[in-house]
């Protein structure tokens, strides 16, 4: 299968609109067979980040496996991201882990992975001068071409403006929880002013959404499978999706997003399915 269509971020560089989920993918083993699987699939970018503890994996996979495909390190886009332990001072430290540990010559895109730090109270006034540090040292790191691109995750709308209002190099993405149920339009409407890119994440709802009842009748009526229908309703947006998933079968099955569309009936359908329900964790109340 051919490799899936991409978005173009404002540092000008593409990313693939399909990228693989790594949370919860465990050693050696698990990594090198999903992201074997992935590349046969056409996927091309993968997510990782240091609290995943799966860097140094899934660099040893890739180096193992990109040659096997018939593929080089600039077809692939590598995502990772710097761990809350990490935040303000030790973002230097943390990042220069996260590039050894993969161990790639650089990472195409390496982002905040929160905007708190850990061990600080989510309302304590450190977080804001922690993460503008951290903004800082990714700026840095940038500038000498080791991340090809810098930005943010679990912001909020506040936490955008602010960097906004500080930034030297403005973030070139925000991965969000996005699905039918959290359709986050404050923060589409703030990447779009910005000329942030949007990036979903949990678009399976964890695997939960795949039991939803209109998300299988929408599913029915196209003949598609669940996953699929869920993924599908976030690229037709133009937001890129990153399932996970350690099952080969359907690892393939989540890619095959590219060769169908839902009719503006059934994506009515499913964001009217907007409840602002959380999968995942709520940065909201971070200061
Ligand atoms: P997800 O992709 O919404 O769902 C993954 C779950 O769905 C897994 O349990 C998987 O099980 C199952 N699944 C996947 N495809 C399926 C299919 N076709 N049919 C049935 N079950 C299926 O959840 P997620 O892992 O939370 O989110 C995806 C990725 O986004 C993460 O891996 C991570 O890279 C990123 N993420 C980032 C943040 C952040 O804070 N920045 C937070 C959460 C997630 P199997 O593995 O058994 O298939």
């Amino acid at each position: 299968m051919s490799s899936t269509p991409s978005v173009l971020l404002n540092t000008g560089l593409p990313m693939p609109l399909l990228g693989l989920g790594t949370y919860k993918l465990v050693g050696h083993e698990e990594v090198y067979g999903a992201v074997d699987a992935a590349l046969v699939a056409g996927y091309r970018a993968f997510d990782s980040a240091a609290v995943y503890r799966n860097e140094a994996e899934l660099g040893r996979a890739l180096k193992e496996l990109l040659p096997k495909h018939g593929l080089t390190r600039e077809d692939v886009f590598i995502t990772s991201k710097l761990g809350p332990k990490d935040q303000g001072e030790k973002a230097m430290e943390g990042a220069l882990h996260s590039l050894s540990q993969l161990d790639l010559g650089y990472i195409d895109l390496y982002l905040i992975h929160w905007p708190g730090t850990q061990g600080l109270g989510v309302t304590d006034q450190r977080n804001p001068g922690n993460r503008a540090q951290s903004w800082a040292t990714l700026e840095e790191l940038h500038a000498q071409g080791k991340l090809k691109a810098i930005g943010v995750s679990n912001y909020t709308p506040a936490h955008m403006r602010e960097l906004m209002q500080s930034c030297k190099v403005p973030p070139a993405l925000l991965q969000v929880e996005f699905h039918p149920k959290l359709c986050q339009t404050e923060l589409r409407k703030v990447c779009k002013e910005y000329g942030v890119c949007f990036q979903a994440y949990s678009s399976l709802g964890k695997g939960e959404l795949l039991t939803d009842p209109v998300v299988l009748e929408v599913a029915k009526n196209c003949d598609r499978t669940p996953g699929q229908v869920l993924l599908r309703w976030a690229v037709q947006q133009d937001v890129p999706v990153l399932p996970k998933s350690s099952n080969p079968d359907r690892i393939q099955d989540n890619a095959r997003l590219f060769d169908f569309t839902l009719s503006d009936a059934d994506m009515d359908r499913l964001s009217a399915l907007d409840c602002g329900q959380n999968y995942c964790w709520d940065s909201s109340e971070v200061a």
